[in-house]
């Protein structure tokens, strides 16, 4: 499965938006989560630091379609409103 991900809200990249889960970023980012990263099945999108991105997270979903949804929700919020702060 490949679903899509819009750019990266934080850089404006294409190619790094990356689905991945607490697991494999060895760590857990969702600050209402309580549980040890290994015991936790969160998915996210992040703007992938090893093809180059700036590691930005979408926010953290339950399943992949969350996530992705998140992701894009808020690629859509950065385009319509913020001047370059
Ligand atoms: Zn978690
Ligand atoms: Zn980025």
């Amino acid at each position: 499965m490949n679903p899509k991900l819009d750019p990266c809200p934080f850089c404006g990249r294409e190619d790094t938006p990356t689905l991945t889960t607490a697991k494999e970023l060895e760590m857990c980012r969702n600050k209402e989560c309580t549980l040890d990263y290994r015991d936790c099945y969160a998915v996210a999108v992040v703007c992938d630091y090893n093809k180059g991105g700036c590691g930005g997270c979408g926010g953290y979903g339950s399943t992949e379609q969350e996530a992705v949804d998140k992701w894009n929700e808020r690629a859509e919020r950065a385009d319509g409103g913020a001047d370059n702060a």
